[in-house]
């Protein structure tokens, strides 16, 4: 097996975050953040079972880190996140003035590091962000196809039941 790189490591701690999120019929997306090679919080997409569009894997890791630092700010921590960030998270990023962003897979409907808009290189804001694409694209890609494959199959075979 293949040697992972610490930035890989980290990613996959965040793809264990969307396998939970995975599990509970939530769009499987994930986020870790570190500080000073240790997770300082940890966040899933939980959207349904809070019944919040604020309830975005980064908000929710944000939140955490912020909390265990006693601090808005988080300067000199990385985040790791398995799906490129939407306007709401990336605008949280930028308001934290995270430094340093790793993303897994691009979100061409909605990612706004690069995709739709790139909220991390505006030169008018006060912040800007260091960003990796592509850390394990693959597996956080196939995680989402795999969830939406079978949330199809399900909607299928209700369609069935109620028809017959
Ligand atoms: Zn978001």
């Amino acid at each position: 097996m293949k040697k992972l790189s610490l930035h890989e490591k980290y990613m996959k701690q965040a793809l264990n975050q969307a396998k939970k999120a995975y599990q509970q019929g939530e769009v499987p997306i994930g986020c870790v953040i570190v500080y000073q090679d240790k997770i300082i919080g940890r966040g899933y997409n939980k959207r349904k079972k809070e019944k919040s569009p604020l309830a975005h894997a980064e908000l929710i890791a944000i939140k955490k880190a912020s909390k265990t630092l006693g601090d808005w700010r988080l300067e000199d921590c990385s985040l790791y996140v398995t799906l490129e960030p939407c306007q709401m998270c990336s605008g949280a990023i930028v308001q934290a003035r995270i430094p340093k962003v790793f993303i897994g897979c691009q979100n061409p409907k909605a990612g706004c590091a690069g995709s739709i808009l790139d909220l991390f290189h505006v030169a008018e804001f006060n912040h800007q962000v260091n960003v990796e694409h592509g850390v394990l694209a693959e597996e956080s890609q196939a995680l989402l196809k795999q969830f939406f494959q079978e949330l199809r199959k399900h909607s299928q075979q209700i369609k069935e039941k109620t028809s017959t």
